[in-house]
């Protein structure tokens, strides 16, 4: 269940509560396990995990691949991204499993900036068309919630997550924050309202349904310090 290229490295140690399985880097799995968990109850956990493995396997195996091939994600794709400075950044974040914490944080700034950029962009065009403004607009860090509109000072706050999927999608989570604005529900007025503006509000669901856990992978990697 350990891929041939990878070294299994277990640690017992009576301050650890669980097992627990993380790359410690490209070809180094690591358990770590409480004094009393025999071998075999760690095979076994190994055995439980081994999609889990296999997946992140497959993650890393999508991410050095760019590495030859001087690629980025940005907004849900791989491109190619002029700026030598951030490619470098993105050389140093993907070659090892545990980047600093100011890669992370240079490269968090960056993808903040792109985002904001195209935010301003999609506002400009959508708080004219359906005439409502949101007071402020703030980024956070939040994994579930893409978006959040406040229903009394009309502030929205958009996930960071939103970085990395398709542009068209940004723009059915803008509509959705500012359809709030005049409707802090989701009842039968506020999805007519969205359904003015999107058609298709469903398609942010089915891509995330394709797409959920290597974005996932790579919004942890990169946001999660
Ligand atoms: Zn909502």
């Amino acid at each position: 269940m350990v891929p041939p290229n990878c070294h299994l490295k277990i640690i017992k140690n009576r301050n650890y509560k669980y097992l627990r399985l993380r790359f410690k880097d490209f070809s180094t799995l690591l358990l770590t396990a409480p004094k009393h968990i025999s071998e075999k109850e760690c095979l076994n956990f190994l055995q439980d995990n081994k999609e889990w493995i296999a997946t992140q396997i497959n993650f890393q195996s999508q991410i050095t691949y760019t590495l030859l091939e001087e690629k980025i994600f940005l907004f849900g794709e791989w491109i190619d991204f002029k700026d030598t400075s951030i490619q470098k950044l993105w050389q140093e974040f993907i070659s090892t499993t545990t980047p600093s914490l100011t890669i992370k944080t240079k490269l968090q700034e960056f993808y903040q900036k792109e985002l904001h950029s195209y935010i301003q962009l999609s506002l400009q065009h959508w708080c004219s068309l359906m005439n409502l403004y949101p007071s402020q607009i703030t980024y956070g860090k939040s994994i579930r919630q893409l978006g959040c509109c406040y229903s009394k000072s009309h502030k929205i706050r958009f996930s960071l997550k939103l970085s990395l999927i398709p542009k068209a999608l940004i723009d059915s989570v803008v509509i959705h924050e500012l359809a709030h604005i005049k409707y802090p529900h989701h009842q039968k007025e506020f999805w007519d309202l969205v359904l003015t503006y999107d058609k298709n509000p469903k398609n942010i669901h089915l891509w995330f349904r394709k797409n959920h856990s290597f974005n996932l992978y790579l919004y942890k990697r990169i946001f999660k310090n």
